[in-house]
């Protein structure tokens, strides 16, 4: 007997909360936000039963009813789905899905371990971050936020540096951050010589403050290839110091107003080098309503997010700004993030460290599960919680309303 079908689209998603659905083609990137009636909520439900193949029996009553026609069309002008009519049940047409289908990683390695095999965990492992020593001008708060020099006297040993880093090497590592005042750093060049060993991208991030400073050594210095500098910039200053560099910089400019925000751009208007700047909002407990203002999402800008089917995959499988990345501060302890407890220290084994963050840690897997992201229809569709939460003391960082 022939029927009729709806059916979506492998790259469209389907989310409910509450009385609110949302349907998105990854493909195209369009959405559609709709309230739901309860026939609109029934053949949601039938749409997500994993066993219908995303494809479900619609009578000509239903698809006549003016309310259920009405969404069919709105699902076919965004290409989200389309209509097949007198189908017979096995011609029906079906589709799949986009579920992420992960293996449960925590519980896998969990086994692998017990079992005595150390898999291939360490492959996680991408970026490493060193604090290692402080600088006159750094801060003991805004490191929480973002990669800040510390004030602190501590400093790492280099050859634990090294160490660490040689047992973390793995195919995938690639980028290492040192942080600090380099040139206070007894040694500098054998360590960045040392780093530079491992061929992976070498940053470091030094304030502008200890960068002018140094500045003849810096310029003189011979700096490995991959070496590349990043200039953290807290404060007004002569910008010609950037010109004529001959070696890769970015700079990273920290804004605690819209006045900062003003006075840099229209000083690195006549910064004619082609460099990377970008613009990093910092929290210091004074500026709240500037994050409540600029920093904060609004409906309307979730309105216009395009993400690819991978981009919101990975939103729902970990924390894309935490993962694979660990941090050694100055005085030795390891951390998944620097806002959660510590894993271990520079002396224990890398492996051991992303064992504990993959089975018992609180940073590589924080996902948007809390309240009210969880009922929040953009669950998915937003970045994954980041340090500005934790500063903040919000579980969200939004002005939308659930
Ligand atoms: S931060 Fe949470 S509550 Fe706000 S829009 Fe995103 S998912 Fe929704």
């Amino acid at each position: 007997m022939k029927k009729n079908w709806l059916t979506l689209h492998g790259d469209t998603f389907l989310w409910l909360k509450g009385n609110t659905g949302l349907v998105y083609n990854s493909a195209n990137k369009t959405k559609i936000l709709f309230s739901l009636s309860d026939k609109i909520q029934k053949i949601c439900h039938q749409l997500l039963d994993i066993n219908n193949l995303y494809t479900i029996e619609l009578t000509n009553e239903i698809i006549n009813d003016e309310e259920v026609n009405r969404w069919i069309n709105l699902l076919i002008g965004i290409q989200a789905g389309y209509l097949s009519l007198n189908i017979e049940f096995d011609k029906r047409p079906v589709s799949l899905n986009p579920i992420l289908k992960v293996q449960d990683n925590r519980k896998y390695y969990e086994e692998q371990h017990n079992l005595g095999f150390k898999g291939k965990i360490i492959e996680t492992l991408h970026e490493l971050t060193f604090y290692i020593n402080g600088s006159e001008y750094g801060d003991d708060e805004y490191f929480k936020q973002a990669i800040y020099p510390l004030k602190s006297s501590q400093i790492l040993d280099g050859s634990k540096i090294q160490t660490f880093i040689k047992n973390s090497r793995n195919l995938f590592l690639s980028n290492i951050n040192l942080v600090g005042n380099l040139f206070l750093y007894s040694d500098f060049e054998r360590l960045i010589k040392n780093i530079s060993d491992f061929s992976v991208q070498l940053t470091i991030h030094i304030l502008i403050k200890d960068f002018l400073n140094n500045e003849r050594k810096i310029k003189d210095t011979e700096w490995p290839i991959h070496t590349h500098f990043n200039v953290l910039v807290d404060t007004v200053f002569d910008i010609s110091c950037l010109q004529n560099i001959s070696f890769p910089f970015s700079v990273t400019i920290f804004v605690f107003s819209e006045n900062d925000f003003t006075q840099f751009s229209s000083m690195f208007d006549t910064f004619l080098l082609d460099q990377n700047i970008r613009f990093i909002p910092l929290y210091n407990r004074e500026n709240r309503p500037f994050f409540e203002l600029n920093i904060f999402t609004e409906k309307e800008e979730l309105d216009i997010i395009d993400l690819s089917k991978n981009e919101i995959f990975m939103r729902q499988a970990f924390n894309t700004e935490n993962f694979g990345k660990l941090t050694v501060m100055s005085d030795g302890n390891v951390y998944a993030n620097v806002n959660a407890p510590s894993l271990g220290t520079i002396d224990d084994s890398p492996y051991s460290i992303v064992y504990k963050e993959f089975t018992n840690g609180q940073s590589w897997f924080k996902l948007r599960e809390q309240s009210p992201c969880d009922i929040c229809i953009y669950q998915w569709l937003c970045p994954s919680p980041s340090n500005y939460e934790i500063i903040l003391d919000r579980p969200n960082l939004c002005h939308v309303k659930n």
